[in-house]
């Protein structure tokens, strides 16, 4: 088993469905995104438009960031999805270097607000607490999700299909199937760390 994301660019419309879905089913605390949408504006008034790519860990094959911890928080599991052990974590960010995808993300200091100038309610000090302070964290493809059998929450949410998940193994999987007929890439495929998302051209 090889969990793996197919991203179809043509379908996607940036709506960021899927980032929030990703705030609110993992809670993560303000300012820390695992999954979110990279804009590019392309062309000039009055034909210019915006360009958006949905971006997250990409659950390398090849993983360097799994080789460069030193703790062994981070690790591969059986199904191919990359995790962080946030008790064996101990904030050296080495793992971040090593990502050419800007997927992990570090968790210090105090709890912020998302609302400037307010105090911190409730739910963002749980939010914060529930994360441990000075350590790294990142998507795991919801894997809590994927043991009741339930997709990731981008995958869910997104309303116009763009995403398409499952086994890169099986090849009876629907992702297996479309990577056949249709040449996805990869994103930095130079580099060698065989990404486990794949993107269908506009
Ligand atoms: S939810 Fe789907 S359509 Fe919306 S930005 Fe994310 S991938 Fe694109
Ligand atoms: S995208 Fe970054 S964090 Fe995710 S597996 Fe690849 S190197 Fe590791």
């Amino acid at each position: 088993m090889r969990y793996g994301m197919i991203i179809d660019l043509a379908r996607c419309i940036g709506c960021n469905a899927c980032t929030v879905a990703c705030k609110s089913h993992n809670g993560t605390p303000k300012d820390i995104f695992w999954s979110q949408v990279l804009v590019e504006e392309k062309g000039e008034y009055p034909n210019a438009r915006v360009v958006p790519t949905p971006i997250l860990c990409m659950h390398c094959e090849d993983a360097p960031c799994v080789k460069a911890c030193p703790t062994g928080a981070s690790y591969k599991d059986e199904n191919g999805i990359v995790h962080v052990n946030q008790d064996k974590c101990i904030g050296c960010k080495s793992c971040m270097v090593a990502c050419a995808y800007d997927a992990r993300k570090f968790m210090g200091g105090e709890p912020k607000s998302y609302f400037p100038g307010k105090e911190v309610t409730e739910l963002e000090e749980v939010q914060h607490t529930e994360f441990s302070r000075g350590v790294v964290s990142k998507c795991d493809f919801c894997a809590d999700r994927l043991k009741e059998d339930l997709l990731p929450a981008c995958v869910g949410t997104c309303p116009a299909q763009a995403r398409i998940f499952g086994d890169l193994d099986d090849p009876g999987s629907e992702v297996s199937k479309i990577l056949v007929k249709k040449s996805g890439r990869t994103l930095l495929s130079h580099k060698g760390t065989k990404p486990s998302v794949y993107y269908l051209a506009r």
